[in-house]
């Protein structure tokens, strides 16, 4: 399960406080050393923790007393608000373009989960817009990528534009944008292509389609088993081709929290979705006060 080892670790923490009528400096100190280790144990980023263990301590520390609350409550609280804070606050919509159509841009290392999340997003668009998409395959690399995206088009009924593997994946999303605007569809989904790490070339190519296709959203798609190490990738992504979004994928594995966690505030780029199955329907949008309350259990 997603966050257990995080969850169970906070609990614990704080099943330590309860009871206590009043905490001293020192019970704050030693409740943060243990949740510092819990983060850092999620594989959360050391920069992200010590700013976060400092804020939530200094917070503890102050003023902040509410009559209504013990404690171990209080501690807890205000844990809670800054994991939010952490992730972002608020659910952040998928930019839309003021014509149609919008483009959505999808980019990651390879195994990440791109063209599936191609898939969910569409699958999601149809079902709540009655939207049309159009996916362009551009992932020229991997064959089994285009034949993965014709799939499931023919699932979920809408089209895919491909040219194969041989052409300039660049030629390609020209040619796919020309027979969007042809058939007025009103968002297009373009798949790209990953490696297992991030490269020069890629990036090149990447930045060649941005320059051609003027997407509204290019999002990040990240997999929350790599923990922080996917929050290093976006960054990398993010510096080149300035993302607009996150998705983060696999939440439905036993993810430790790192990548939740620290990807936000490292790229400083909402996250916008999450995946949480292999199936088509399996995407929803991302609440980071849910989350919060689903790590502290
Ligand atoms: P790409 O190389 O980035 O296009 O990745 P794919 O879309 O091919 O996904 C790689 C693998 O991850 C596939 O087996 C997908 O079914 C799987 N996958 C993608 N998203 C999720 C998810 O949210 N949960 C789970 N459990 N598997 C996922």
């Amino acid at each position: 399960m997603a966050f257990e080892g995080l969850s169970e670790r906070l609990q614990k923490v704080f099943s330590s406080l309860r009871g206590k009528g009043k905490l001293s400096d020192e019970d704050v100190r030693k409740v943060m050393r243990e949740v510092r280790m819990a983060l850092l144990e999620a594989d959360v980023n050391f920069d992200v923790v010590k700013t976060f263990v400092k804020t939530v301590r200094e917070r503890a520390l102050g003023s902040e007393v509410m009559e209504s609350l013990t404690p171990s409550q209080q501690v807890i609280k205000i844990v809670d608000e800054e994991l939010t804070n952490l992730m972002g606050q608020e659910a952040v919509p998928l930019n839309k373009s003021k014509h149609i159509p919008t483009i959505i841009m999808m980019v990651g290392l390879q195994g990440a989960g791109k063209t599936t999340t191609a898939g969910k997003l569409a699958n999601r668009l149809k079902t709540q817009e009655k939207a049309r998409p159009l996916f362009i395959a551009a992932d020229v690399y991997r064959p089994a990528a285009v034949e993965q995206l014709k799939t499931i088009g023919q699932q979920l009924d809408v089209p895919v534009y491909d040219e194969g593997t041989e052409p300039d994946p660049v030629d390609i999303v020209k040619n796919g944008l020309k027979v969007a605007e042809e058939n007025k569809n009103d968002y297009v989904i373009i798949d790209t292509a990953g490696r297992l790490e991030i490269d020069e070339q890629l990036m090149d190519e990447l930045k060649r389609i941005k320059e051609l296709a003027h997407p509204d959203e290019i999002l990040f798609v990240a997999d929350s088993m790599t923990g922080q190490v996917a929050a290093k990738v976006a960054a990398g992504f993010d510096e080149q081709l300035d993302i607009t979004g996150v998705v983060l994928t696999k939440l439905d594995g036993d993810t430790r929290g790192g990548a939740a966690l620290s990807i936000r505030s490292v790229t400083g780029k909402p996250i916008k979705f999450i995946g949480q199955g292999e199936k088509l329907d399996q995407l929803d949008v991302f609440h980071p006060d849910r989350m919060a309350n689903r790590i502290l259990g």
